[in-house]
C-alpha cells in the first residue's frame, strides 16, 4: 500500500487456542454459536442436504463483555483460522484504502476457508448511509465493498463473518438483510453468577489465599464486565506482590475492585488544606443526605484520597438488593443526594466550586429522563418526549415534540432540579452539627467506613436514628445490587468522565444525554 496513513491491519491467527471453556457465563451466546462451530467443522454435512450456510452473525453487547473472546472461541472450537480487523481503524483513511483492505481480507480468507472473519466495531464502517448521521465517502465505499463481498463469497466452504458492535441501531439496514448479518447474538453484561464464573476463570492461574471469597467480590461488582473483572484479578496479584506477599488475599481483591472502578490512589497529588476541607464537606454532604433520606442506599465508604481517574474523593453506596426498576421516589432521592455535595459547600463556605460539575450533569440527565422518558412529571404526565432508539446516536437526542414543548421541558427539568437542591440544602442546614463533626473527622482520617459514619452520627444525635443504617460489615452486599460511586469522576473542568462509573451511577436504561 505505502500511501498515506493506514492503521487498518488484518490479523490472522492460524489457531486461536481459545475455546468455549475460556468464556465464562454467556451460555445463550455460546449455544447460538455452537451451531456455527458445527457448520465450520463439517460444511458438507449441511450442503449435501441442500441447506445454505449462514454467512454472518452480529455479536451485540457493551464493550468488554467478551465478544472478541467468543469469536476467537468459535474459531478455536472449530479449529479454523481467525481473521480479524477493527472498524475503527478505517476512520480517517484515504478514500479507497478501506475498500481495498476489505477486498484483500475476503480474498485471503476465502483461500483459507473454512475460517472466521471477525470485524470488531463494525458500526464504524457500517453506520447507516442515511445522511442524518453525516456522510463520509471513505466509510461508504468501505461499507459498499463489505456488502458486495458478503454477497459474493461462497459460504459452502465454511466461511463465517462475525461482526461485533454495541450500537446495532446505527447500522445500515442493508447490512442486516438475509444472507448478510442476519443473525444477532446478544452478549450482555454478566449477572452475579456470570461475574463469579469470570472471576474463577481468571483466577485459575493466580495463587490465592484459602480465605479468598470470589462470591463476595462478584457481589461487589455489579455492572462490571468481563474485561473489568479480568483486570481486577490481575491488579490484585500485582498488589499482593507489591505488599511482599506470595498469595492474593481478599483484601487485595477488594482494593483492586476500587482501583478498577475509581483508579489508583494518587499519592503525589496533594490537596491544599483549604481544598481538602472543601472536598471533605462535599463528600460528607452527599453521605449525610443519603443517611437522611428514605429511599437512599446505605453509605459504605467515604474517602478523600485522590484517585488517578480524576476524582478528588468519593462516597460509595451499596444497595441492599439488585435493582432493575427505580421508583420516582428513588430517582428523586438520587438527585437530592447528588446535590448534597454542592449544598454542603454552599452552606459551609458560602461559595461554590467546580467540584460538583459531574454531580450536576448526572442529576440533570436523571431529571430530564424522568420528564421525557419515564412519564414521571406532573407537568407532562405520560408522554414519550424523547425517542428511545435515538439514545444510541452520537449527537443530540431527537425530541418528539414542538419547539415550544422543548422549552417547557427545560423549565420542568429546572424546576425538579431546584426542588431537589433545596431539599438537600434544607437537610444539611438542619443537621449542621453532624455535618461539621463528620467532615472534621474525614479531614483527618481521609477514609471512613459506613460504620464509623453512623457511629459519629449517633454521637451527635444520640439514639435518634437516621433513616438508613450502615451495613453491618463493609462490603457485605446482597445479590449484586448496583454499587454507586458518588463523585468518582468529579474534578476540575475538562476531566473526561469515563464510561465505567457513569454506568454504575444510573439505572440500566437511562443513558446520559443532554440537549
Ligand atoms: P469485547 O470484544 O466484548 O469488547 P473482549 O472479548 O475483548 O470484549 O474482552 C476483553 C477481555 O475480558 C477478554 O480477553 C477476557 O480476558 C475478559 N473477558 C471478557 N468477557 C469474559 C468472559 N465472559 N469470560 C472470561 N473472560 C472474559
Ligand atoms: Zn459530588
Amino acid at each position: 500500500m505505502g500511501v498515506g496513513k493506514s492503521n487498518a491491519k488484518v490479523y490472522v491467527e492460524k489457531q486461536t487456542g481459545v475455546s468455549f471453556k475460556d468464556v465464562a457465563g454467556q451460555e445463550e451466546a455460546k449455544e447460538s454459536l455452537t451451531e456455527i462451530v458445527d457448520f465450520l467443522h463439517n460444511p458438507t454435512k449441511y450442503t449435501r442436504i441442500g441447506a445454505k450456510l449462514p454467512k454472518g452473525a452480529l455479536l451485540v453487547g457493551p464493550p468488554g463483555t467478551g465478544k472478541t473472546l467468543l469469536a476467537k472461541a468459535v474459531a478455536g472450537e472449530a479449529n479454523v483460522p481467525f481473521f480479524s480487523l477493527s472498524g475503527s481503524d478505517f476512520v480517517e483513511m484515504f478514500v479507497g484504502v478501506g475498500a481495498s483492505r476489505v477486498r484483500d481480507l475476503f480474498k485471503q480468507a476465502q483461500q483459507q476457508a473454512p475460517c472466521i472473519i471477525f470485524i470488531d466495531e463494525i458500526d464504524a464502517i457500517g453506520k447507516s448511509r442515511d445522511s442524518r448521521y453525516g456522510g463520509n465517502d471513505e466509510r461508504e465505499q468501505t461499507l459498499n465493498q463489505l456488502l458486495s463481498n458478503m454477497d459474493g463469497f461462497d459460504s459452502s466452504k465454511g466461511l463465517v463473518v462475525l461482526g461485533a458492535t454495541n450500537r446495532p441501531e446505527v447500522l445500515d439496514k442493508a447490512l442486516l438483510r438475509p444472507g448478510r448479518f442476519d443473525r444477532r447474538i446478544i452478549v450482555d453484561k454478566p449477572d452475579l453468577k456470570g461475574r463469579i464464573d469470570i472471576l474463577k476463570v481468571h483466577s485459575k492461574n493466580v495463587l490465592m489465599h484459602d480465605s479468598v471469597d470470589l462470591e463476595a467480590i462478584g457481589r461487589a461488582t455489579s455492572g462490571a464486565v468481563g474485561s473489568d473483572l479480568a483486570n481486577m484479578i490481575n491488579e490484585s496479584a500485582i498488589l499482593a506482590v507489591k505488599k511482599g506477599r506470595t498469595v492474593v488475599t481478599q483484601e487485595d481483591l477488594l482494593e483492586s475492585v476500587e482501583v478498577v472502578i475509581a483508579g489508583k490512589e494518587k499519592k503525589d497529588r496533594i490537596l491544599g488544606k483549604e481544598e481538602k476541607r472543601i472536598v471533605a464537606y462535599h463528600e460528607v454532604g452527599h453521605a449525610l443526605v443519603t443517611a437522611l433520606m428514605k429511599h437512599a442506599e446505605p453509605v459504605q465508604k467515604i474517602t478523600i484520597v485522590p484517585r488517578t481517574m480524576g476524582s478528588l474523593g468519593y462516597v460509595m453506596q451499596v444497595p441492599e438488593e439488585e435493582k432493575y426498576l427505580m421508583s420516582k421516589e428513588e430517582l428523586t432521592t438520587r438527585i437530592v443526594t447528588l446535590f448534597g455535595g454542592r449544598a454542603a459547600e454552599k452552606i459551609v463556605f458560602d461559595s461554590v466550586t467546580t467540584g460538583a460539575s459531574n454531580d450536576i450533569e448526572k442529576a440533570t440527565s436523571l431529571a430530564r429522563a424522568m420528564v421525557t422518558q419515564y412519564g414521571m412529571s406532573d407537568r407532562f404526565g405520560l408522554i414519550g418526549l424523547e425517542s428511545v432508539e435515538d439514545r444510541y446516536l452520537d449527537g443530540k437526542p431527537v425530541m418528539n415534540c414542538s419547539d415550544q414543548t422543548v422549552s417547557e421541558v427545560d423549565n420542568e427539568v429546572i424546576r425538579i432540579l431546584k426542588e431537589c437542591y433545596n431539599k438537600a440544602e434544607e437537610l444539611l442546614a438542619g443537621n449542621r452539627d453532624v455535618l461539621d463533626k463528620i467532615a472534621d473527622y474525614l479531614f483527618t482520617k481521609e477514609t471512613i467506613t459506613g460504620e464509623e459514619f453512623m457511629k459519629l452520627y449517633h454521637e451527635v444525635k444520640g439514639d435518634r436514628d437516621p433513616i438508613k443504617k450502615a451495613p453491618e460489615e463493609p462490603l457485605r452486599i446482597e445479590d449484586g445490587g448496583q454499587t454507586i460511586l458518588m463523585d468518582s469522576f468529579a474534578d476540575a473542568p475538562g476531566s473526561e468522565p469515563d464510561g465505567q462509573a457513569e454506568r454504575k451511577q444510573e439505572p440500566e436504561d437511562s443513558i446520559t444525554k443532554n440537549c
